[in-house]
């Protein structure tokens, strides 16, 4: 008999254009009965591009000596507040690589400050820190926080995380104590790692589902050309089918498919799918998106933030307007309030 697993991996490996076309008609009428049909903003401010990790495909790696750092000051960051709650956005996203000479009580006032002043979700993407800072953000109010895994091959990640001693297996208990703790949690993988195969890529599939993602963030990987994963000599066209192709259209698929899994999760398009695909935005609402975040980083900052080489992170005007015309063109309508995950079945 074949198992859900194995449904996952033969969509993966689909290249039937009609059979895909039937993937995604699939996926957005599993939106539309789902979800909202509104498209929720969250208001991206990477307050600093610091890290002390050195995840070998990211280009904020502490080892990346080239890229000057910055870290923004508390006012600057309300001030993007500010703009997030004047253009009708409900949330806003407060991620940073791994900070560590950024205090949890620091974290804590920009909550308080940004919550006291503006009727905005907060959403914390700022990496593994202690579970007391977790607890004195929730405390604060923080509403949700993200944190990929990247992966569920233990090996694969290991060779990302080369430094990191607790592996995975700690990454997803820190999802189970965030969701312990109250917040909507939120996690994703990248696709088309080098050295990923199809039935790692269909058991993060299952993941998603089975830690009950509130959020599932999912892009292409994009090599950095000044990182040790970026630097390597890698084969996506491989006819074996064992390399994942980092391709836009591989992405699609495990948005589209997560989608079937996950039905009620909030799926933004992310900045990485919407640099790999013309009319990224678009298309990934026409898969089964259901939410987009602008960044509101300062142009100056925004650069800065380099995880991997994008055209659209430097763009400095127009985002705002752009990602309007998509949702417009997709036949939706921008979302009001902090638009949470949906439990339509929860009330059944
Ligand atoms: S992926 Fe995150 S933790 Fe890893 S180097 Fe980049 S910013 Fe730091």
């Amino acid at each position: 008999m074949r198992t859900k697993k194995d449904m996952i991996g033969s969509w993966l490996l689909e290249d039937n254009r009609h059979h895909l076309e039937s993937l995604w008609k699939q996926a957005d009428d599993i939106r539309r009965e789902s979800t909202e049909s509104a498209v929720h903003l969250r208001g991206l401010i990477e307050f600093s591009n610091e890290c002390v990790r050195s995840c070998t495909y990211c280009g904020l790696r502490c080892q990346n000596r080239c890229l000057p750092r910055y870290r923004m000051t508390l006012p600057h960051i309300m001030a993007c507040a500010e703009i997030a709650h004047a253009k009708g956005y409900g949330s806003v996203v407060l991620q940073s690589g791994e900070d560590q000479r950024v205090s949890a009580e620091w974290i804590g006032e920009i909550i308080r400050q940004i919550k006291d002043t503006y009727p905005l979700a907060v959403t914390l993407s700022v990496g593994e820190r202690p579970v007391e800072d977790y607890r004195l953000w929730r405390e604060k109010g923080a509403d949700r926080y993200l944190l990929r895994f990247e992966t569920s091959d233990d090996t694969l990640y290991r060779r990302l995380h080369p430094h990191d001693r607790s592996g995975l297996r700690r990454r997803i208990e820190l999802l189970h104590v965030l969701r312990a703790l109250g917040y909507e949690i939120g996690s994703g993988n990248i696709v088309g790692l080098p050295g990923q195969s199809f039935m790692s890529l269909a058991e993060d599939i299952l993941i998603f589902s089975s830690l009950d993602l509130d959020m599932i963030g999912i892009g292409p990987y994009i090599p950095h050309p000044d990182t040790p994963l970026g630097r390597e000599d890698i084969d996506f066209c491989q006819k074996d089918n064992r390399q994942v192709p980092n391709s836009d259209i591989m992405a699609r698929k495990v948005l589209a498919i997560t989608r079937l899994v996950c039905p009620e999760a909030n799926i933004p398009v992310t900045t990485a799918f919407a640099t790999a695909n013309t009319n990224g935005y678009e298309i990934g609402l026409h898969t089964g998106a259901n939410v987009i975040m602008p960044a509101l980083t300062p142009p100056d900052y925004r650069k800065l933030y380099d995880i991997y080489p994008s055209p659209a992170r430097k763009m400095e005007e127009g985002v705002h307007e752009r990602i309007m015309t998509a949702i417009y063109a997709a036949g939706r309508k921008p979302g009001c309030g902090p638009g949470n995950r949906s439990r339509k079945s929860a009330v059944q």
